[in-house]
């Protein structure tokens, strides 16, 4: 039987710690459906089809990787695809709190679903989208964390 994961969130932008987890990930399933949420509720800086079409550069050669955007609950996202499980990612025991409540949320919701945890490379531990975008907007380097693609359109969204 093909195992399929969702990997959601909002990836704006997608950071080499989300890629990260996207590798993990595909060494465990057999296929992996990023998907980009419309999250009406958080102010992103990239619309959501910019932020799929960054999702797409960067996951581009890597087999087995689909990206999709969804709005709404991801359970419902993920009902509608019978598929049964989430990956998240865990960085800092700071997430922690947060992740299980929502995976929790969503097993009541849905009980038919789990939620399944990846840690990123220790060196991408600390790798936050918000963080990488205040850094960006006062002028720093952020080389190191986005793929040059996503630092080049960083710069283009901050200029404009
Ligand atoms: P959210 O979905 O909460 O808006 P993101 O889009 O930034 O957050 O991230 C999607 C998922 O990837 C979340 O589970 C988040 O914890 C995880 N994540 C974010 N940054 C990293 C990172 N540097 N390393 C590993 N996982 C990460």
């Amino acid at each position: 039987m093909s195992r399929t994961a969702i990997y959601p969130g909002s990836f704006d932008p997608v950071t080499f710690g989300h890629i990260d987890v996207i590798k993990r990930a595909t060494r465990i399933f057999d296929k992996i459906i990023v998907a980009v949420a419309e999250d009406a509720n958080k102010k992103a800086l990239f619309t959501l089809d910019e932020r799929r079409d960054m999702m797409i550069d960067v996951t581009q050669g890597m087999e087995n990787v689909s990206v999709e955007t969804f709005n709404g609950l991801v359970i419902d996202f993920a009902h509608k695809r019978n598929i049964n499980v989430l990956v998240r990612g865990l960085r800092m025991t700071s997430d922690f709190d947060y992740e299980l409540q929502m995976a929790l949320t969503n097993r009541r919701l849905a009980q038919d679903i789990e939620t399944v945890f990846l840690m990123p490379s220790e060196g991408y531990s600390f790798l936050s989208s918000s963080l990488i975008k205040q850094s960006a907007s006062l002028g720093a380097d952020v080389s190191t964390f986005v793929p040059s693609v996503i630092e080049a359109r960083l710069k283009d969204k901050l200029n404009s």
